[in-house]
C-alpha cells in the first residue's frame, strides 16, 4: 500500500500576484490582461462568482471592482520551482505535474495512515508559510485518488482518503472529474450507467472485458480502487525537460520572422524528444528582447505530443502575450517538459483518432528523410524565414558542393 500526496496551488497565478504586491491582497484579482482572457482568478474573485472560463467582458460586467493584471509567468515558474524543492526535502520521489501541481510518494516515511497525514500537514504548512499562498492537498494510495482528493476541499483544504474510505469518497465524484476520464471516455462510461467514480469501482473484471475496456481503462479503474499503477520518476530516463534556444543577429522586430525563429526551435526540440521516444505534456516558450529581458508563456497540454505542428498551434494562440510590436528581439527559445515515454502514454482512452495516426506517420517519414539527407531537408513552412536567413550566411557545415534541398511542409504559417 502506497501513500501518495498531491499538492495543487489555490488560484496559483492570482495568489502569486497577491504575494508579490500587497495592494492586491484580499481583493478580487484576475490575471490574463495581456491576452484578454482570464488565466487565473483569485480566491476572493471566485467567491464573487468569477471563474477562469469567463471572458474579460463577463468579468467586468459581473464584478466591476475586479482588478485585472497581466500574467507574469517568470514569477509563477519561480514559485513552482520553490514548491517542488520544498516537497523534495521530504522525498526524492516528486513528479512535477504542472506549474502549480505536484505529486510526491511518501511511502515508508510513516508507520500508519495517521502518520502519513501528519507528514502531509507539515509539508503543507511549510509550503504555505514559505510561499505565502494556500494549497489544496490530497492524500491517498494512488495518484488518481490523491488528485481527486486535493480538489475535494478547496481552497486550503486537506482531504485524506484512507484505503477503507475509498468507496465512500469515490461515491461523490462525477465520472467526468476523474483524471483521464474528462472527455469522450467519461461520456462513454456514463452511457453505460457509470455516473460516478464509485459506480466504476463496483464493476468487475468480466464487466470491463465485456465492454472491451483495454488496459488504459483498467489502469484508471485500479487506481480508483486504491492501487498505485501510475509510476513516479518519469525522469529516470534522464530527460525531464528539453530546451532549444537560438540568438539571431541583427535583432528583429518582425513578428513573422521571430515566429519563424521560434518555429525552427520547436522543430528542433521536438525532433530531440522523438529521438528519446518522449512526448511533452507542457511547454514554455520565450522571447528575449535586445535589452535582455525575457517574456515567457507556459502552456499545459491535455495530450502529450512531440508534434511540432501541434505545439506551434498552441504557441500561435498565445504568441501575442509576449510579442510586442516595434520592440527589437534577439532570441527565442522553447522548453518542453513533463516528458512521458511514448509507450506509457494514456490520454484519450479510445486510442488516437485516425487523423492523429496519419500525422504520426508523416512525422516518422520526416524524421527518416532528415536522418538520411541531413537536418532541415524537410521542415515546417513556419520555419521557412528563419532557415532561409541561415542560408544567406553559409555555415561551416554547409560546404560548397553540398546543397541542402529545403522542402517546407504545410504547417503554421505566420
Ligand atoms: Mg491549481
Amino acid at each position: 500500500m502506497r501513500a501518495i500526496v498531491h499538492f495543487d496551488g489555490d488560484s496559483f497565478f492570482a495568489s502569486v500576484e497577491q504575494v508579490l504586491n500587497y495592494r492586491l491582497r484580499g481583493k478580487p484579482i484576475v490575471t490574463g490582461a495581456e491576452r484578454g482572457a482570464p488565466t487565473s482568478v483569485s480566491i476572493e474573485a471566485k467567491r464573487l462568482g468569477l471563474s477562469r472560463g469567463m471572458s474579460m467582458r463577463e468579468v467586468k460586467i459581473r464584478c466591476p471592482q475586479a482588478i485585472i493584471v497581466p500574467s507574469n509567468y517568470m514569477a509563477y515558474a519561480i514559485f513552482a520551482q520553490r514548491m517542488y524543492s520544498i516537497v523534495r526535502q521530504y522525498t526524492p520521489a516528486v513528479d512535477e505535474y504542472s506549474i502549480d501541481e505536484c505529486f510526491a510518494d511518501l511511502t515508508d516515511l510513516a508507520e500508519s495512515w495517521s502518520g502519513y497525514e501528519e507528514v502531509v500537514r507539515s509539508i503543507k504548512s511549510e509550503l504555505e508559510n514559505s510561499l505565502g499562498l494556500t494549497f489544496g492537498v490530497g492524500l491517498a494510495s494512488s495518484k488518481t485518488l490523491a488528485k481527486a482528493a486535493s480538489k475535494a476541499n478547496k481552497p486550503a483544504g486537506f482531504t485524506s482518503v484512507p484505503p477503507e474510505q475509498i468507496p465512500e469518497f469515490t461515491a461523490n465524484i462525477p465520472i467526468h472529474h476523474v483524471w483521464n476520464l474528462g472527455g469522450a471516455s467519461g461520456t462513454h462510461l456514463e452511457k453505460l450507467g457509470v455516473m460516478t467514480a464509485g459506480d466504476f469501482i463496483t464493476k468487475d473484471d468480466p464487466w470491463l472485458a465485456m465492454h472491451r475496456f483495454g488496459k488504459a481503462y483498467r489502469d484508471v479503474w485500479l487506481e480508483l480502487r486504491g492501487h498505485a499503477i501510475k509510476r513516479f520518476g518519469e525522469k529516470r530516463s534522464g530527460v525531464g525537460s528539453l530546451m532549444h534556444t537560438r540568438t539571431f543577429s541583427p535583432p528583429s522586430e518582425s513578428r513573422s520572422f521571430i515566429f519563424s525563429q521560434l518555429s525552427k526551435n520547436v522543430e528542433a526540440v521536438c525532433a530531440k524528444a522523438r529521438r528519446h521516444h518522449m512526448r511533452a505534456a507542457g511547454l514554455t516558450f520565450y522571447l528575449k528582447t535586445q535589452e535582455f529581458t525575457y517574456h515567457a508563456v507556459s502552456i499545459e497540454l491535455t495530450t502529450p505530443t512531440a508534434d511540432p505542428g501541434e505545439l506551434l498551434a498552441h504557441i500561435d494562440r498565445r504568441f501575442d502575450e509576449v510579442y510586442v510590436p516595434k520592440v527589437p528581439y534577439r532570441a527565442t527559445g522553447i522548453t518542453i517538459r513533463s516528458l512521458v515515454p511514448e509507450a506509457a502514454q494514456m490520454d484519450d482512452l479510445f486510442g488516437m483518432a485516425e487523423s492523429a495516426r496519419e500525422r504520426e506517420r508523416i512525422i516518422e517519414t520526416v524524421d527518416r528523410v532528415n536522418h538520411k539527407y541531413g537536418r532541415n531537408t524537410l521542415f515546417l513552412a513556419s520555419s521557412f524565414q528563419a532557415l532561409v536567413k541561415d542560408q544567406v550566411k553559409p555555415s561551416k557545415s554547409n560546404k560548397v558542393g553540398h546543397r541542402t534541398l529545403h522542402i517546407p511542409l504545410v504547417g503554421v504559417v505566420q
